[in-house]
């Protein structure tokens, strides 16, 4: 599909113009429908989600010996999800308005092994890629205990394979992370705005971080290229994976089981609302599919971005999907969110998930700091700025009477709502990086 030119884009799509203004917008998706009607178009379904999640399962005894970190979870990498009833009343009296419901934090900037949202995608392909291949040797057998895999021979066996990877920090050191310590060569081709602790980190595990000049999506290109030319090397592609994205959802399984045990229910007169932050879609898109899964038509995902990179956002919203990026528009693509400076949406989860989303919006990196200090002061929980794009979703939802009453979510029912803003990193922050984000956050 051919981009229009801008004038043209922005007469048929006003939106455009407030984007491109960099000013904060939201919109709701007049195309949203149930999951009935919208589960055709993802192509995958919960049979999926489960042989993930049983996946998992089975490398969780390897898990938790490789990693001592997660022994207590039995080598489930999972984040718990906690109540953030001071930050509720604070936004609202920031917003002078009143936001019903009980407002909650799922802690994947918690998560295990690389502290962030990829510790659910990148570790599962990495492990997905690490069976195949054991299992094609008969090296292994989905009934054995995987902790074999711990041994010297297995990290030998691996050892002859690549993984190359893209990725603007939190990707690479997941999948660095994990395939470092099963024994494959890993290459991470970091984008100029990657923060250099993360590098370190890489490095320090034995990974090669190939540093690129500019963002994420030329570091793609030139992976994708590096790998091209060695058969041994898997190239990891976080646009267009159904794999990362079926690691995600498995969280919408177990959130439903963390709900369950929290005695939660969600259901139509509980209605759970839950605020993803967008890079190129992957993560927000596997986590909303688990979600609509698990809790059907009463789980209302939202997509939040930020104003410097609403590729999520103006991709569905113009139909053009990853036929444009922002920079078409002449926005910059620069975001202190690392994770979300992202200039073209991933066109396959656009394209699969756009039924299932009911909305989009964008948020500044300002408010992003604002939020990070509030969050700290009120419930001394410190995340990356990425991690705070969900936490102005409340309020977007309340704004919108007309987004409201089109799903039937009255006044009543939303003092039952759910508001869950998903933190998707931040845990592994150095302390000193920490105390200059939260200096920040009061100027
Ligand atoms: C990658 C990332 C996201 C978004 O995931 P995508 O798959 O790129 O959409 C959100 N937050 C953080 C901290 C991330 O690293």
């Amino acid at each position: 599909m051919a981009i229009p030119n801008l004038q043209q884009l922005i007469a048929q799509y006003p939106l455009t113009e407030n984007l491109i203004a960099l000013e904060e917008v939201c919109w709701f998706n007049p195309s949203s429908t149930t999951l009935t009607n919208g589960l055709p178009y993802v192509g995958l379904n919960e049979q999926d989600i489960q042989d993930a999640s049983k996946r998992l399962t089975r490398f969780a005894p390897y898990i938790r010996r490789a990693f001592p970190e997660t022994a207590s979870s039995g080598g489930i990498i999972e984040s718990e999800v906690v109540d953030i009833p001071h930050m509720l009343q604070t936004l609202a009296l920031q917003a002078g308005t009143h936001i019903p419901g009980r407002l909650m934090l799922k802690k994947d900037s918690h998560l295990p092994i690389s502290g962030s949202i990829k510790a659910r995608g990148g570790i599962y392909e990495v492990l997905v890629l690490a069976e195949k291949l054991a299992i094609e040797a008969g090296l292994l057998s989905e009934s054995d205990d995987y902790s074999k895999l711990l041994s010297q021979s297995f990290r030998d066996f691996f050892g002859q394979y690549r993984i190359a990877v893209s990725s603007t920090g939190n990707l690479g050191l997941s999948i660095g992370m994990m395939g470092a310590r099963l024994g494959f060569s890993v290459s991470v081709h970091m984008s100029a705005d990657a923060r250099q602790w993360k590098k370190d980190k890489l490095r320090a595990h034995g990974v090669n971080v190939i540093e690129h000049e500019q963002d994420y999506g030329m570091a793609v290109i030139q992976g994708r290229k590096a790998a091209a030319q060695d058969p041994r090397c898997f190239f990891i592609d976080d646009e267009n994976s159904t794999t990362l994205f079926l690691g995600y959802a498995v969280a919408g399984l177990r959130l439903k089981q963390q709900f369950d045990q929290l005695g939660i229910v969600v259901d139509e007169t509980h209605p759970l609302f839950v605020y993803l932050p967008c890079g190129v879609g992957g993560g927000p898109g596997g986590v909303a599919f688990g979600l609509k899964i698990a809790f059907g038509d009463h789980v209302h995902c939202l997509f939040a971005e930020p104003t410097h990179s609403p590729c999520m956002l103006l991709g569905v919203y113009t139909g053009l999907h990853d036929a444009i990026s922002v920079q078409d528009l002449g926005i910059d693509n620069l975001t202190a969110a690392d994770g979300l400076a992202v200039g073209r949406a991933s066109g396959f989860v656009g394209k699969a998930m756009e039924r299932l989303i009911d909305g989009f919006y964008t948020v500044t990196d300002e408010h992003l700091y604002h939020d990070l200090g509030t969050l700290s002061q009120q419930e001394n929980i410190q995340l990356e700025p990425s991690a705070l794009a969900g936490m102005s979703g409340p309020l977007r939802v309340m704004e919108d009477k007309a987004y409201r009453s089109r799903l039937q979510l009255s006044d009543l029912v939303m003092q039952n709502a759910i508001h869950l803003v998903w933190a998707t990193g931040g845990g592994m922050v150095p302390e000193s990086e920490m105390a200059a984000y939260l200096q920040k956050s009061t100027q």
